[in-house]
Formats: C-alpha cells, sequence, structure tokens
C-alpha cells in the first residue's frame, strides 16, 4: 500500500530513470540541422573525425550525442527511416550495457545501429546477436547500408562458413550473427594449435537481440563439441592382445603397489614397440614420438589394467539383467559393495573390458562445452533488447548484471486487452475459440492464435480444418518461410496458429507486409516496368488491407492457455497493437489446463464456484486474472531458484575453463614456451622427491628405489640414486639438485641434437597436445562428479561445497598431469623423419557440435529426492540436420508434409520433395 503510495507520488525507479535519458534526447535533436546540411562524403567522414576525437582522449559518451545525430542522419538517407526519440533513448540503454525492454514493432533492429556505431568507433569489434540465421543475415543487409555509409564494415556469420570467411566477418566493425555461430567458434578457436588460425578477436561489446529468450530461456543450453567414441574399441582390443603376450613375462614392466603405477622397462619398452608395430597400430616413429600419444596412452592403461587391477577384488564381471551385456562393475574397494554404473575415467574401464572380452562401451568424450549464459559473460560489456524483460528484470541483475529499463512506445498502446475467459473443460473452451474466429473472420479482423506446444498447435489445426477455417499453422522449423507467413498474418480474415516461440524478429504489419510479398512473389520476374507496376499494384492492395483491417478492429491475439511465464504470454500478446494500431487480445482457459491444475487449481476451483462457473458457460472475473498471475509469479520464482542453483554448479566449471584457456592462448601466442617447459620440469622432480623423501625422513627410512623408477620412468635415465642415499650428509635438496642437473643435461643434449628452434616447435605442440588432453578428461572426470555428487548429500555436507573441494582437487590434479606427461613425453622425443604435424583434436574424426535444446536437456530438471540438488544426466542426443531454407542442400531433410523451404507455399512433398 505505501509503496504504491510512494509510487504514485514519487515515480518509478524506471521514471526517473527514463527522465534522465530524455534529457539528453533534445542535444541530440538539435544537431540534426547541421546534419541535414552536410553532403553524403562529409557525413561519412565523420567516423574519421570522431576517431580521431576518440584518439586525442574524448569517450564515447562525450561523443553520443554527434554520433547518434550521425547514425540518424545516415538512416534516413538510406532507409528512409528516422530514429524515434525513444529509438535514441534505447540507444543510450544499451551503450550503458543495459537491457532496452521496448516492445514488438517498435524498430529494435534500427535502435541497434547506434550503439553499435558508436562503439564500434574504438575498432575493437561489437556483435550483434540474433536468434537465427535469417535474421543475421536479414539485420546485417538491411542495417549494413547505414554503417557502410559511415565507413564501417559489417561482416555476418553463419552456419557453413569457412574459417577464414569467419575470420573476415569477425575482424569486421560490426558483426552480426547467432547466439550459437559465435559460442561454438568461441569453442573450436580454443582448440585450435596456432594463434592465427583463430577467428575470434577479443571480446569488446555484444547486443543480444531477443535477450530474455537467450539469457533466460536458452540460458543453460550446452554448446557441446564432442570427439571420438566409439572408433576406439577395435583400438582397445589390439593393444590389449599385445600387452596381454608382454606380461607374460614379468621382467617386462615394474609396478609399485603403494602407489599403484606401473612402468615398462627398457627391455619391455622395445619389446612393446616391435609388437605393436608387427600388429600395424604403430605405423610410424617411435612409441614416444609427438604423434604417437593415443598409442601410448591406451598401452599405458591396458598395462595397468593387466597388472594392477583383480577380477573378483578390484571389479567383478557381470551380466546386466538390463540389456542382457556383459559389463565390469567396480567393486567399492573399502566396503566390498558393488558400485553400479560406475566407470573408471581415463580409458582405464575400456582397458579393463577389453582385458576380459566383454563388449568395450564407447564413451561419449566432451571436448569442450559451454552455456550460453557462460559464454555471454564474457563480453567485458554487454546489452540486450527484448519486447519482455521486466517479469525477469531480478534475474538479469542478479545473474548478468544487467538493468532493465522499460521504454515507452514511439505511440500509444491502443490495444484492448481482454479479461480472461474460464471454461470447465477444454473441450468448451476450444469451442469458444472456434466460435471467435468464426466472428472475426465474419468481419474480415486476422486471428493470431498461441498455443504452448507444436502438439496443440497440430490439435487446434485440426479443429479449424474440420470447420472449413483455412489457416497457417507455424512451427519453429523453417525460418524464412516463417518470416514470410508472420508477415502476412495481419492479411484481412487471416489466420494464424503458432506456437508461443514461433515468429519472433518479424513484426505482424496489418494488411500484410508489401515489400516481402513483393520479394517472394515477384521473385522470378527480371527487373522492369513490368515488375513495377505488379510491385505497385501490391503496395496499393495492402494498403488498401490495412484500412479494412483497421476498421475491423486490428489484429486479435487468441491465447489457448497461460503460459508458466508472464513473459511469454506478453510475447504473444504484444504482437498486435504495433505502432498504435488498434488491436485486441483475449486468453482462453480451462480449468484443465496445466498451470491451472498444477498451481492453485484448488483455490481457484473455489473460487470459480463461488462466482458460479457452470457446465458449457465461461467465467470472467478480474479476480481470475489475478490469481492466475499469482501462480505464474510462483513458478517463475521456483525457475529463477533452479536456475541460480544449477549456475552455481556451472560456475565452478566455467571458472577452471577460463583460467585453461587463457593460458592456453599464452601459449598459443607464444613463440618460445621453453621457460614453463623448464619449470614443469623442476616441479615434476620436486614432486617425486617429495614423495619418495618423507620430510624429516631418516635416509633408511627413503624409498630411493621408488625414486630411480620414477626417474627412468619420467626421463629414460638410469641415476644412481640408490648410491647417492648412502653419502654421509647427504638431504632430499641434494638428490633433488642432481636429478635436475641430470635431467637438464639430457634435454639440453636434445635440443643441441634437434636445433632450438625445432625444439622450440616441439616444446609448445606437445604442451598444447598435453593441455588438450588433460583438460578433455578433467572435464569427463567433473562431468562424472557432478553426476554422482547429489547421492553423497546424505549427513550434513552440503553437495554444492563438495563437489567444489572436489573439483578443486581434480584441477590440481590435472596440473599434475600435465607436467608429468609433458616432461616424459619431451624427454623422449625422438627425431622422426619429418612426420605431418598432429592434427588439432578439433579436426580429426568423430568431432561433432551439439546443442542441447532446453526441452531435450533431462539436465535442467533437478532430480527428485536429493534436496533439489541438480543431478545432471548427459542426454547426448544430436540435434537433427537442420533444415535451412537458404541451403537447398538441406532441403531433403523437411517432413514430407510440411511446407517447402523454397517458400512457395505449396507442400514439400508436392513441391521440391517431388520424388
Ligand atoms: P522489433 O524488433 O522492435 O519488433 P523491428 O526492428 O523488426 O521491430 O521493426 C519493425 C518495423 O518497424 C520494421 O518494418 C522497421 O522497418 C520499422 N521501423 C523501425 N523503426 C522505424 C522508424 N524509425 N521509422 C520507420 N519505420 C521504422
Ligand atoms: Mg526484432
Amino acid at each position: 500500500m505505501f509503496a504504491r503510495l510512494a509510487r504514485a507520488i514519487l515515480g518509478t525507479q524506471n521514471d526517473r530513470a527514463l527522465k534522465a535519458y530524455r534529457k539528453r534526447v533534445p542535444a541530440i535533436n538539435a544537431l540534426e540541422p547541421k546534419m541535414a546540411a552536410l553532403s553524403d562524403a562529409e557525413l561519412a567522414a565523420q567516423t574519421v573525425r570522431f576517431r580521431e576525437r576518440l584518439a586525442q582522449g574524448e569517450t564515447l559518451d562525450d561523443l553520443l550525442p554527434e554520433a547518434f545525430a550521425t547514425v540518424r542522419e545516415a538512416a534516413k538517407r538510406t532507409l528512409g527511416q528516422r530514429h524515434f526519440d525513444v529509438q535514441l533513448i534505447g540507444g543510450m540503454v544499451l551503450h550503458e550495457g543495459k537491457i532496452a525492454e521496448m516492445k514488438t514493432g517498435e524498430g529494435k533492429t534500427l535502435v541497434a545501429t547506434l550503439p553499435a556505431y558508436l562503439n564500434a568507433l574504438t575498432g575493437k569489434g561489437v556483435h550483434v546477436v540474433t536468434v537465427n540465421d535469417y535474421l543475421a543475415r536479414r539485420d546485417a543487409e538491411w542495417m549494413g547500408q547505414i554503417y557502410r555509409f559511415l565507413g564501417l564494415s559489417v561482416g555476418v556469420i553463419v552456419h557453413g562458413l569457412t574459417d577464414e570467411e569467419r575470420r573476415a566477418a569477425y575482424a569486421c566493425d560490426i558483426t552480426y550473427g547467432t547466439n550459437n555461430e559465435f559460442g561454438f567458434d568461441y569453442l573450436r578457436d580454443n582448440m585450435k594449435y596456432r594463434f592465427e588460425d583463430m577467428v575470434q578477436r577479443d571480446f569488446h561489446y555484444a547486443i543480444v537481440d531477443e535477450v530474455d529468450s537467450i539469457l533466460i530461456d536458452e540460458a543453460r543450453t550446452p554448446l557441446i563439441i564432442s570427439g571420438p567414441a566409439d572408433d576406439s574399441s577395435e583400438l582397445y582390443r589390439q593393444v590389449d592382445a599385445v600387452v596381454r603376450e608382454l606380461v607374460r613375462d614379468a621382467g617386462t614392466y615394474e609396478k609399485d603397489e603403494k602407489f599403484r603405477t606401473v612402468t615398462l622397462t627398457e627391455d619391455g619398452t622395445e619389446r612393446a614397440e616391435r609388437m605393436l608395430r608387427e600388429a600395424g597400430i604403430l605405423r610410424e616413429g617411435n612409441l614416444y614420438d609427438a604423434a604417437n600419444i593415443t598409442i601410448v596412452h591406451h598401452l599405458n592403461q591396458s598395462l595397468r589394467a593387466h597388472t594392477l587391477f583383480r577380477r573378483d577384488v578390484d571389479y567383478v564381471v557381470r551380466r546386466d539383467p538390463r540389456d542382457g551385456v556383459d559389463k565390469i562393475v567396480l567393486i567399492d574397494e573399502f566396503t566390498g559393495r558393488m558400485m553400479e554404473g560406475r566407470r573408471y575415467s581415463d580409458g582405464l574401464h575400456q582397458a579393463l573390458e577389453a582385458k576380459e572380452g566383454v563388449p568395450v562401451q564407447p564413451e561419449n568424450q566432451t571436448l569442450a562445452s559451454i552455456t550460453f549464459q557462460n559464454y555471454f559473460r564474457l563480453y567485458p560489456k554487454l546489452a540486450g533488447m527484448t519486447g519482455t524483460a521486466a517479469t525477469e528484470a531480478d534475474e538479469f541483475l542478479e545473474i548478468y548484471n544487467l538493468a532493465v529499463v522499460e521504454i515507452p512506445t514511439n505511440l500509444p498502446v491502443i490495444r484492448k486487452d481482454h479479461d480472461d475467459e474460464v471454461y470447465k473443460t477444454a473441450r468448451e473452451k476450444y469451442e469458444a475459440v472456434i466460435r471467435l474466429i468464426e466472428e472475426c473472420r465474419a468481419r474480415n479482423q486476422p486471428v493470431l492464435m498461441g498455443t504452448t506446444s507444436i502438439e496443440k498447435s497440430e490439435q487446434v489445426s485440426a479443429l479449424l480444418k474440420k470447420r472449413n477455417i483455412p489457416h497457417q499453422v507455424l512451427n519453429a522449423r523453417f525460418h524464412e518461410q516463417e518470416a514470410y507467413i508472420i508477415a502476412q498474418a495481419g492479411a484481412p480474415g487471416a489466420v494464424t496458429v503458432a506456437t508461443n516461440m514461433a515468429g519472433r524478429g518479424t513484426d505482424i504489419q496489418l494488411g500484410g507486409n508489401a515489400e516481402m510479398r513483393i520479394r517472394l512473389e515477384l521473385a522470378n520476374m527480371p527487373d522492369g516496368p513490368e515488375k513495377e507496376a505488379r510491385a505497385a499494384a501490391i503496395r496499393e492492395e495492402v494498403a488498401r488491407n490495412r484500412e479494412i483491417v483497421k476498421q475491423a478492429g486490428g489484429l486479435y491475439v487468441v491465447g489457448t492457455e497461460r503460459h508458466e511465464s508472464r513473459r511469454i504470454d506478453n510475447q504473444l500478446r504484444g504482437r498486435s497493437g504495433r505502432q498504435g494500431d488498434p488491436g485486441e487480445s483475449k486468453f482462453f482457459l480451462s480449468l484443465e489446463d496445466d498451470l491451472m491444475r498444477i498451481f492453485g487449481s484448488d483455490r481457484m476451483g473455489g473460487m470459480l464456484e463461488r462466482l458460479g462457473l457452470k457446465e458449457g458457460e465461461a467465467i470472467v472475473h478480474p479476480w481470475i486474472n489475478k490469481a492466475l498471475e499469482k501462480a505464474q509469479k510462483k513458478v517463475e520464482a521456483r525457475n529463477f531458484d533452479m536456475r541460480k542453483n544449477l549456475l552455481k554448479y556451472d560456475n565452478v566449471m566455467n571458472d577452471q575453463r577460463r583460467e585453461v584457456y587463457a593460458q592456453r592462448r599464452e601459449f598459443m601466442k607464444a613463440n618460445d614456451v621453453s621457460a614453463t617447459i623448464v619449470e614443469m620440469r623442476h616441479e615434476v622432480i620436486e614432486d617425486i622427491v617429495a614423495k619418495r623423501i618423507p620430510e624429516n625422513a631418516m635416509p633408511e627410512q627413503w624409498d630411493a628405489a621408488g625414486l630411480k623408477a620414477d626417474v627412468q620412468r619420467l626421463f629414460n635415465l638410469d641415476l644412481p640414486v640408490e648410491d647417492w642415499a648412502k653419502e654421509e650428509g647427504i638431504d632430499d635438496a641434494d638428490i633433488r639438485d642432481r636429478i635436475v642437473k641430470a635431467a637438464d643435461t639430457l634435454m639440453a643434449r636434445k635440443t643441441a641434437e634437434f636445433g632450438p628452434d625445432l625444439m622450440r616447435q616441439i616444446e609448445k605442440s606437445v604442451l598444447l597436445q598435453m593441455l588438450d588432453q588433460v583438460w578433455k578428461e578433467h572435464l569427463l572426470l567433473l562431468d562424472h562428479l557432478r553426476q554422482g555428487i547429489g547421492l553423497r548429500a546424505y549427513g550434513q555436507r552440503d553437495p554444492l561445497n563438495e563437489y567444489k573441494q572436489e573439483a578443486f582437487v581434480l584441477f590440481n590434479q590435472m596440473l599434475a598431469h600435465l607436467r608429468e606427461r609433458v616432461t616424459a613425453l619431451l624427454a623422449r622425443v625422438e627425431l622422426a623423419p619429418p612426420a605431418p604435424p598432429p592434427e588439432p583434436i578439433l579436426f580429426s574424426r568423430g568431432v561433432h557440435e551439439t546443442r542441447l535444446d532446453p526441452g531435450e536437456a533431462g539436465a535442467l530438471e533437478p532430480a527428485e529426492g536429493n534436496g533439489g540438488t541438480a543431478v545432471l544426466t548427459r542426454p547426448a542426443r544430436a540435434r537433427q540436420t537442420r533444415v535451412d531454407p537458404a541451403d537447398p542442400s538441406t532441403w531433403h531433410a523437411t517432413p514430407r508434409n510440411a511446407p517447402c523451404p523454397c517458400g512457395s507455399g505449396k507442400k514439400y512433398k508436392h513441391c521440391h520433395g517431388r520424388i
């Protein structure tokens, strides 16, 4: 009550913010005559002047009024559109790194040109993010006219570009593209081996269109690049056969029971090499050549499987009753219980399977992944625009530090939003909807009907067919064609059925969209007077239709259910009444709707009884709207909490990824990583000495033999460590120094042998490869950890803390592995006949990119019964082939009864799909 009173007197925070923005508009408007007086060339030269002024120390904020005035003038000359004052305000909000909430049809595409231009003056690149390829192309082309006029370059990133094309597009001042493409490019870049192969520049500023869709609905959608999974089972078996033979002779390996490590002796290595070569596994070079890392890895795991793991002690072989396949089941060392479903990582489990002759289970290995949430948090400055953000303002602020500013419409909205109509059953509800549609059609009023799923769209479509009502159904599959259908959804008497997500990015103009009709209907006509005449006729027809539709009351939006979140309802409603157009909206509900059933249905039922709800009759009352809004707020809050909780888990991996990628970038940029290599080597030595010579231990307690074996394993050096240990007065520091000296000498000799240039190359390549290798293994471990962590949520322990701690331990282990592997590998590198450099994992066979769609990701639901903790499942289902209307080679994936992607309006099977 008090809050409302205070708002009435003082205005909302939003009002105050707007007031400040409004004050800055006159300065821009005042520059208009001056700008209008400039010649085209003079106007374009503004860009050069602005850049000079920036170089002299002026800030972007200083330049804002003039820059905005310049863009406005350029838009007038190129597009014939003059930014409205509210669009200038939107531009300021975006420039400040906030979210501009502007209703559908307010011209957000044009708004983005202002901050994009201003921020691109720095030369650091601006990304404008759209939800699909079609929109990226459309906006880049459309707005590109302004940028190019002003001497800025524009690029667009869409599916199917080469790296070269991508690099060129990213090098532009302004780059349009989809969230998918930006995200995958980031992941791909961080899997490359040379800095110059990367396509993206450092991130600077991004403007995300439809920001709620990307940063809320799809926030946790991960982009995943995953790699060779199934094709190594043969290799496991082949290596197994070699190792089986090898370990018959105990002299081929040495094992350390205490640390559970095993290494090949010199003799063992030689024999392994020979056998692998004979078996055709080792094709060229020596075992320890950089190109043979994978083989060495398999060899090691198989060796461990054969020598350190005992059947019926460490594991059992058991037939899985679910699929009748024999499997390796691990046994808990302490409890002796079988650990169903647990697998060793790193290929060890597969090696055990090969050893026991049971089917080798493929493991889908994640090579890199990132969620949209985390991708967009990488930008130092982020801004967003959408028609619907205010209901989610808390979440934007808390998670992305993005404030939301609601910007008033250019013209007042005169749409009539009717109260909801509630029925007892769904059947009655749909009958009422159909009645309304028939009424609308009788007076030529177009109808846009929203449903909550594609399935429901199809049901509604069947009902409409029964009544012989012509209509169009939108599914989110064909972006370009969909844009066309939406553009015509405002034609007199048109009926369009859409799922709530569908159709974003194109606005519905009353009477239809003349330009789109011309483009599509006259696509095959040669330019000339005839085409001009036809185009003029279409424009006239659309203008006439516009008047007809306005008379009929504008676009009628019908909701057939309320969505879980008010935002989605608002999106639907907002399609009508754009730019001061007339329009209406109404939601039809029934007690059988999901939202009604799940939330507050009892209270609602009681309330409706009191209001006198009867079979076959509707009830309309503002109370119902209030009650529903409450239910929606509850669901929104619950979903936000869930996302917040999951984010805490994501953050752990995110921090680690940042660290690894930053480090990787450094390595990639450097020509010489030898300092790092030396440091790693010395640390490795430090570690083994510390392990074998405990602090304050008497020399008799030293494990000199173990240390000797370590040195052998790591450096292939035979040092008299046992003799050293017997020397009078020697301590661990002396031992360490001697090993360091021996190892340094060895490496110096190798460097001299190869020549420093080659050695530097090898070091860098080994370092990057090994980093990728351990990181990839680490990802898998983290994944397993996260899956398993919910199971520990008993007792007083907080699963998130457990996860954090263990993830930290694993990270350190990963670094230790990295040091060891790099050191050992370099100590063994031989000068081989020039072999082709290894391919980055990214380009090897079997790597594919997946985007887990929110609907598909079981990952979004917290598992039951463990206190709301996230137990993530991994539905590693690759996306179906996407049909891209711009790329005929993808059209084959069109369902036979779907509209043809060519845009003809005919069914695919009657058009391009005709056999
Ligand atoms: P939004 O993304 O906000 O829904 P769009 O950017 O798709 O809106 O623009 C909707 C329509 O309004 C487009 O046809 C666009 O050309 C037009 N438009 C936008 N701004 C202006 C303007 N200042 N003057 C004239 N037409 C405009
Ligand atoms: Mg838009």
